[in-house]
């Protein structure tokens, strides 16, 4: 998802990586979330969706648009973003869960740069990988699977709020067959923003509705 934000001049904004982030400098919004990200839980969505709300506001969203990452991921959280800000394209990457099940053992985090890596498919640096961690909740099955559990039952509820602009997308390919793949779909997306009438009529109404505001937003979640 960075590599793709900074491919597409695109704000990143990971909900996981702040609330890690939060919790490891032990914030008032990270005291509140630790709980429940220990256990494998969702952190509640009036935590998150303000979070998310007053990161939308900030300047460099404003003027750039942004690639929101992990969020949405329940039905409150999918129907208050499709309120407040025109999204172009929800895409979620399918994996079959017990492919998840083994990338999740061979993930591992940088906890200095917050960068994510996988022992088998996106190797690290030789020069990082003495300090990489694997994140808590990936390691443990019992987690690992509630978090599985959660997801199935709540994807069902986000994606009619987005509507056309779900893209269900094969992400057991090669990670750069998948990357050339979102960066192609998503540049025409953005594409249409800039410059709606080169698409024709239906493309510029989809891409640009007069109570839209500026910014490009895409949303994307893992399965
Ligand atoms: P991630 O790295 O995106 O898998 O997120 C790590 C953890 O942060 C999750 O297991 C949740 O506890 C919390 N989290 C991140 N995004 C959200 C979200 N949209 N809604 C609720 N909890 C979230």
């Amino acid at each position: 998802c960075k590599r793709l934000a900074a491919q597409l001049g695109l704000v990143h904004v990971s909900t996981g990586d702040a609330f890690r982030d939060a919790v490891a400098r032990r914030t008032p919004l990270g005291l509140q979330a630790k709980g429940y990200m220990d256990r494998g839980r969702f952190v509640p969505d009036e935590l998150i969706i303000q979070f998310v709300t007053d990161r939308l506001a900030e300047p460099d969203v404003v003027a750039r648009g942004c690639l929101l990452d992990g969020f949405p991921r329940t039905g409150p959280q999918a129907r208050t973003l499709a309120a407040a800000v025109k999204i172009e394209r929800f895409v979620v990457l399918q994996v079959p869960d017990k492919a998840l099940q083994t990338r999740a053992i061979a993930r591992r985090i940088d906890p200095v740069t917050g960068d994510i890596y996988n022992l088998t498919y996106v190797p690290p640096p030789a020069d990082v990988v003495a300090r990489l961690e694997p994140r808590q909740y990936d390691d443990d099955a019992g987690t690992f699977q509630t978090r599985l559990d959660v997801y199935h039952k709540h994807i069902r509820q986000i994606i009619p709020s987005f509507g056309q602009r779900v893209w269900m997308v094969d992400a057991m390919r090669p990670p750069d067959a998948v990357f050339g793949d979102l960066a192609r779909c998503l540049e025409a997306a953005a594409g249409a923003v800039a410059a709606p009438a080169a698409g024709g009529a239906e493309a510029a109404e989809e891409a640009a509705p007069a109570e839209a505001p500026p910014q490009f937003c895409c949303a994307i979640t893992q399965e």
